[in-house]
This record gives C-alpha cells, sequence and structure tokens, in this order.
C-alpha cells in the first residue's frame, strides 16, 4: 500500500494551520527510499538525497534517520546538512560553476566533493595535491530529462567538465598528483528510460581505468515520478538489473570493487508533498471559468517555470460533479497553474490540493508581490506539526536598511 494522505486529513491541517501550506508525509519518503534500498539490496548502492528539492532541517534530519546520505547544490546546504546532523562523510557538495572559496569551504567542513571545471581542478591540486580526495563532475553529452530546462547532461550543457576534454582532466591530475575518488554524471531530472543511465555507465567504463584511487562512480539522480493518473516512475528494479549487468560486463581488476552512488531529489520527497491552497475568487470569462486561489508562481513556480503539471482536487466538494476550470493566482503576472483542468465543481472558500509538491515547491518560492511564503507542516506517525511558520509582516522587512 503506498502511502497517501487521505483528504480529511489535508482539510483538517489546512483548517489548524491556515493555507496556503506545504504538507510532508515523511513516510512516503522512507517508502521511497525503502524502494531504492530494496532493488539495489545485492549491489554496494549508496543514496544522497539531492537536498536542493527540500531544505527543511525537519526534512533532512528525518532522511537522516532512516538512513541515507545527502548531496548539496550550495555551501550552505552543507551547513544545513551538517546543522542537521549528517556527519561530513554523509555529505557530498556536488559544486557547478562555483568559486574555489567554496570549495576549500567544503574540504575544511570535511565533506566529500566533487569538482566541475578544469580550473577548480587545478587550483584544487596546487593547493591540496594528493591530500585529499575528491570526484570529478563530468558532462557526458547525452540528452536526457523531461526537458531542455531540466536536462544537464546534453553537450551544450554548462554543468561538468565535457568529456571530449578528458584528456586534459588526465594532465591536470597527473601534473598536481589529485586523489580522484570518483567519477560523476547527472544527466537532468526526470529520466524515466533505465538506459540513459546504462548509456552514462558506458561512457564512464571508457575512462574508470584511468584512474587507479578510484572508490565509487556517481551516478546523479533525475529519476521520474509520475504526476497524472497512468503515468510510471523510473522502474527501479530494471535499472538495479541493468546497473548490475553493466558492471558485470565490464571487469575492473585495477581497480577496487567500485561503490555506486545515487542522488535523487524528486524521487525521495516529490509525492510525500502537498500545497494546499483556497480559492478567493471564481471568475467567467466566455467559455472560461477562472478559480482565483490565494496562491501565485510566487509559492510554485513549477507550472510556470517547467510546464509542469500537478494533479490539482477540490478538498471541499469532492463528490460535486466535475466541471473544467483554469486555476490561476494571485499575484501582479500570469501565473496559470492549470489550464482547462476537469476539477469537482469549485466554490469560493474550497480548499485545493495540488499534488507533487514536496520537491522544488517550497525550495523555489519567493516574496514576490510582498506575498508571505506558505506555511510547512510535517506528518510523521500521524501526527501533523508545524515545521515552518507562515511569513509575517516583519519578515518583509527584516533585512532592509532603513536609511531615511
Ligand atoms: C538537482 C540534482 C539532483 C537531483 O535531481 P532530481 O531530478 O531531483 O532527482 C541530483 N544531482 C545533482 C548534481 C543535481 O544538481
Amino acid at each position: 500500500m503506498s502511502e497517501i494522505l487521505s483528504h480529511s486529513q489535508l482539510t483538517a491541517i489546512a483548517e489548524e494551520f491556515g493555507t496556503p501550506v506545504y504538507i510532508y508525509h515523511a513516510e512516503k519518503i522512507a517508502e521511497q527510499y525503502q524502494k531504492l534500498k530494496d532493488a539495489f539490496a545485492n549491489q554496494d548502492v549508496v543514496i544522497f538525497y539531492a537536498s536542493k528539492a527540500l531544505t527543511n532541517v525537519n526534512i533532512l534530519r528525518y532522511i537522516k534517520s532512516i538512513g541515507a546520505n545527502v548531496d548539496c547544490s550550495s555551501i550552505n546546504e552543507v551547513k544545513l546538512a551538517l546543522h542537521a546532523g549528517f556527519a561530513p562523510e554523509k555529505v557530498l557538495y556536488t559544486s557547478n560553476g562555483i568559486a574555489f572559496e567554496e570549495i576549500e569551504e567544503a574540504k575544511n567542513l570535511g565533506v566529500h566533493i566533487n569538482i566541475d571545471s578544469l580550473s577548480n581542478l587545478e587550483k584544487f591540486g596546487k593547493k591540496f595535491g594528493h591530500t585529499y580526495p575528491v570526484g570529478i563532475r563530468l558532462r557526458p553529452n547525452i540528452l536526457a530529462g523531461g526537458n531542455l530546462k531540466i536536462s544537464t547532461g546534453h553537450d551544450k550543457s554548462k554543468f561538468g567538465i565535457p568529456v571530449d576534454q578528458f584528456q586534459k582532466v588526465l594532465e591536470c591530475v597527473e601534473e598536481n598528483n589529485l586523489f580522484i575518488r570518483g567519477l560523476h554524471i547527472h544527466t537532468g531530472s526526470e529520466i524515466k528510460d533505465a538506459d540513459v543511465f546504462v548509456k552514462g555507465i558506458e561512457k564512464l567504463f571508457e575512462i574508470i581505468p584511468y584512474f587507479k584511487e578510484l572508490e565509487f562512480v556517481d551516478l546523479g539522480g533525475g529519476f521520474k515520478v509520475p504526476y497524472k493518473e497512468g503515468d510510471t516512475e523510473t522502474d527501479i528494479t530494471l535499472l538495479a538489473e541493468k546497473v548490475k549487468e553493466a558492471f558485470a560486463n565490464h571487469p575492473n581488476p585495477g581497480n577496487k570493487p567500485l561503490q555506486i552512488w545515487f542522488e535523487p531529489g524528486k524521487f525521495l520527497v516529490s509525492e510525500a508533498g502537498y500545497f494546499v491552497t483556497q480559492v478567493n475568487v471564481l471568475k467567467e470569462a466566455g467559455t472560461t471559468i477562472f478559480a482565483g486561489i490565494n496562491s501565485g508562481f510566487n509559492h510554485l513556480i513549477r507550472p510556470m517555470f517547467y510546464d509542469s503539471y500537478h494533479r490539482i482536487e477540490n478538498l471541499s466538494n469532492q463528490n460535486g460533479p466535475e466541471k473544467t476550470y483554469t486555476v490561476v493566482g494571485n499575484i501582479c503576472e500570469t501565473d496559470t497553474f492549470a489550464s482547462d483542468r476537469k476539477i469537482s465543481e469549485i466554490r469560493e472558500g474550497d480548499y485545493l490540493v495540488f499534488y507533487n509538491a514536496g520537491a522544488y515547491g517550497f525550495e523555489m518560492s519567493s516574496n514576490f508581490n510582498s506575498r508571505f511564503k506558505p506555511a510547512e507542516v510535517m506528518v510523521k506517525d500521524g501526527k501533523a506539526v508545524l515545521i515552518r511558520r507562515r511569513d509575517v509582516f516583519e519578515d518583509l522587512l527584516k533585512n532592509q536598511i532603513e536609511v531615511e
């Protein structure tokens, strides 16, 4: 049985904590993590939760409690992970276009580091030589992922060192006597096809033999999750079989047995999240009925930014007749959440829930239009607990310096 929160649970939370509110179901995160653990049970696989999807420190602590490690996209995420109690060796900083000072800082904090440019690799080598192990983030030149905005491994992408510059990487490693412990690739997000990961591994196998101190290969994240009825998630069991087969086909006698790392973000937290809003106004315009909610892309930017689909249901009139609505926000920009969507009849004041709101939801929210950021609630062991209060007016002025 899949872990889900019922309409009545969601309604009760909306009533208690107000709306708009992000609600996270801890046990669903554990269920997703367990799927990965089960599928890779007989392989040496380590899971690093890509924390940029959702960094509330309570979520980080929960993720630590179920045994996962954590992958970070900034030095502040590294510090949040350490603050949440992760030991430095459980923390990975996969960098992208950062200043060398941040890499140094990460080194001083004792975490794993994947370096993504020749220039930083060289600086690191000059300063630290063989004394501190690092991973190299490579760009495999593979086009994959849900759409171009979330595709990171293709041959025009800024992410990683292009594999075709591999010779230069090698020279840099040799000249500076770098300790290369891992190779990393992350091709993008919402990758349904297990073969994409296999393609990535195949590219890595060509270069693995050049690194004698290698201990892991990091295949990144990007597993797809279902968004609508009939959608499928990445077949993790099939992926595990294919990964196993690929490694079996490439014995690598020079090296120690390689550990395999993954960095799922969305896969762990997307479905665990619900975003509950309330309908302010209904507006009929020609054949369209706009349902205007007390939110906007300042709270959930994915539909406008990536054209992403979020299932929407009316919590307050579950059995009402279905009608067609265009769900929009209340900010002074076009912020359409869904066009011509069938939803059970909406009245002003009804609660609407957005599914798949755990990943890149709150995390990408802003104070645009000087609106408050939503509250966050975590449901664990059947209990709902506030884990971030809604902004208050003072938050809008908090960092402003009033000079006159
Ligand atoms: C964003 C990111 C991930 C996670 O991607 P998901 O699609 O959320 O699984 C993993 N690794 C790196 C390096 C990333 O930047």
